[in-house]
């Protein structure tokens, strides 16, 4: 089954962690996908990183203001999890399909279900979710791999993917017992 499933780690980078939009929910999900992530690759599933790399007149910086810019420090993964990606890829809306090689590289991988990590849960997690169920894949969310600003928005992210896009919302534990 693993080699039909590849992890999608969105924005854990240190702009959404550790800096301007960084929360302690976020840094708390670090550990657990990096043990995840540590697993998968003993299970040798294709990981691969999203992540914000912000040009000036992206409408997001209108509506966020400037963050993760392209080519600083709070563009660059989080130096926890860093080194354990197969692929990094960037983009400049929340949804990680979006004008991104994403669905190019999980097709030519023969990729069937895609497993969700990192933030924001209730944005680029479940835009994520959408483009990945617009395109047939099927989703798993790991709900301690995945934070929000707050555990409220994080539980309605995780009901919303679930009722709305059929995901199967797993501890990262749950998922590992499968394999
Ligand atoms: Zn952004």
């Amino acid at each position: 089954m693993g080699e039909e499933q590849a992890v999608i780690v969105i924005d854990m980078i240190n702009d959404f962690v550790t800096g301007k939009l960084g929360s302690e929910h976020a840094e708390a999900v670090v550990p657990n996908l990096r043990d995840f992530l540590e697993r998968a690759k003993e299970e040798d599933i294709l990981k691969i990183f999203v992540q914000d790399s912000h040009e000036e007149d992206d409408p997001e910086i209108s509506h966020w203001g400037p963050h993760a810019m392209r080519g600083e420090e709070g563009s660059e993964t989080v130096p926890k999890l860093d080194g354990l990606a197969n692929r990094k890829l960037n983009k400049r809306f929340y949804d990680s399909f979006y004008k991104t090689d994403l669905e190019k590289v999980l097709k030519k991988n023969e990729i069937v279900e895609v497993i969700l990590t990192g933030v924001t849960t209730n944005i680029c997690v479940q835009n994520t979710a959408a483009g990945a169920f617009y395109r047939g894949f099927d989703i798993v969310v790991l709900k301690d791999c995945t934070a929000a600003s707050s555990m409220q928005k994080h539980e309605e992210a995780l009901d919303y993917m679930e009722s709305i896009f059929g995901a199967n919302i797993l501890s990262s534990d749950e998922m590992i017992e499968k394999w």
